[in-house]
């Protein structure tokens, strides 16, 4: 049986070749930070991780996991309602619904678990649930798991997701899900226009915090502080493997009875491992240094604006963002894929994506920001920018 099925996979490798859509991994030695040396050898300045407040390899982080081996152990073997509930994995239950001003919190070994899980405990044929059409992959799966109607609505376009609300009026609850920040553009999901019309048509409103927690609002703390929406959504998703460690684990956070039917009902709760000691242990460590003081915030928002002022005044095409993510738009598929390849050259790793992963005609450089960059990182980044967007003439916008 084999033999066929190998072709089979053979030709789809060799599409995916063909498509220029081959995915490799570039192997990296050291520490995730700003900093990287590659097993090529190679040295580079990170600019394509999600490691958005620089705490990867924050030596306090590092240190409480640790000390968490020693007092906890190392793995649970447990899913949590068996024996895998620990007195830390309850300290980091509260320390998020400290963050996020919710009133309950329940962890996840992923935020792609919390999602998964999120709405078919909740939602049934009887209600609908309204996405944002660039939701993450991880909302798409979660949705398709629960049979309540879907409708779907453009990106943050508030009249489409009215559409969606008066279309779905007959149904019995109406979820609203949406990313805090979209990947691709960075920009933000307009939650105080999204919970008003959730308030007017009757809906729920839940926002995945994942590029936005530690990022967005004037302390970092996501969606609800940037808009002063405190208390009009619902649930929050995110996850504990970008701003806040990097390492691994998700969570749900909101509404208490919400909280407690997940514990109940959700599948990726009930059957699959606790998070392990040592995440748990760095993840509160974590929170107790956002909770001292907003530095890493304010330094990565000094970042950002340093960085983006320079690379408008150099004549690049900025996607408009209030996030780490810096679209620079080259529109055309092979420039950005060539663009990308000499940053590398010049020693600054950044990624070119074009269709499919954002529409034909919009390929760009994705740049991620980091409180862990420093000035001069950010002047070499911006140097080579300026080497490599000369040499092929992206300097004046151009639309394809
Ligand atoms: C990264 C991401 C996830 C997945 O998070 P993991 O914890 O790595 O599974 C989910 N949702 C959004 C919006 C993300 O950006």
């Amino acid at each position: 049986m084999y033999g066929k099925f190998k072709d089979y996979l053979t030709d789809a490798l060799n599409q995916i070749r063909q498509d220029g859509l081959y995915k490799h991994e570039r192997v990296i030695t050291t520490p995730q930070g700003p900093a990287l040396r590659l097993q090529t050898g190679e040295e580079v300045l990170n600019f394509c991780s999600n490691n958005y407040l620089g705490l990867s390899d924050d030596p306090r982080l590092t240190h409480a996991a640790q000390q968490a081996l020693q007092t906890h152990g190392y793995g649970m073997s447990s899913v949590r309602f068996i024996c895998g509930t620990q007195d830390i994995h309850k300290a980091l239950e509260a320390a998020v619904s400290d963050y996020f001003r919710t009133e309950d919190t329940i962890l996840y070994a992923a935020c792609f678990d919390a999602n998964g899980g999120l709405f078919e405990p909740l939602l049934s044929e009887e209600d609908a649930v309204i996405s944002d059409a660039l939701n993450h992959a991880s909302i798409i799966d979660g949705i398709r798991l629960c049979k309540a109607k879907r409708y779907r609505y453009a990106n943050a376009d508030m009249s489409d997701l009215e559409r969606c609300l008066k279309e779905s009026q007959a149904q019995r609850f109406r979820l609203i899900a949406t990313d805090g920040v979209f990947s691709m553009d960075g920009n933000l999901a307009p939650m105080d226009a999204i919970c008003r019309l959730a308030e007017q048509y009757g809906a729920l409103v839940m926002v995945d915090e994942s590029h936005s927690a530690g990022v967005v609002g004037p302390s970092g703390r996501g969606l609800a502080e940037q808009f002063d929406c405190y208390g009009r959504i619902d649930l929050f998703t995110g996850t504990l493997g970008k701003a806040f460690g990097g390492a691994l684990g998700g969570f749900t956070t909101g509404r208490k009875e919400i909280i407690e039917l997940l514990r109940q009902r959700s599948r990726p709760y009930l059957f699959s491992n606790s998070l392990p000691p040592a995440i748990v242990g760095a993840s509160l460590a974590m929170f107790s240094i956002l909770k001292e003081n907003n530095d890493l915030h304010r330094q990565l928002t000094e970042n950002v604006v340093y960085f983006r002022d320079r690379m408008l005044a150099a004549g690049f095409d900025l996607k408009p963002s209030r996030s780490a993510i810096c679209a620079v738009m080259l529109y055309d598929a092979r420039l950005s894929q060539e663009f990308a390849a000499r940053m590398q050259s010049e020693g600054i790793y950044v990624t070119g994506f074009s269709y499919p992963v954002v529409p034909r005609g919009q390929a760009r450089i994705r740049v991620q920001l980091s409180a862990g960059h420093h000035r001069a990182d950010l002047d070499r980044a911006l140097a080579a920018f300026l080497k490599v967007g000369t040499e092929l003439g992206c300097l004046a916008p151009r639309k394809a």
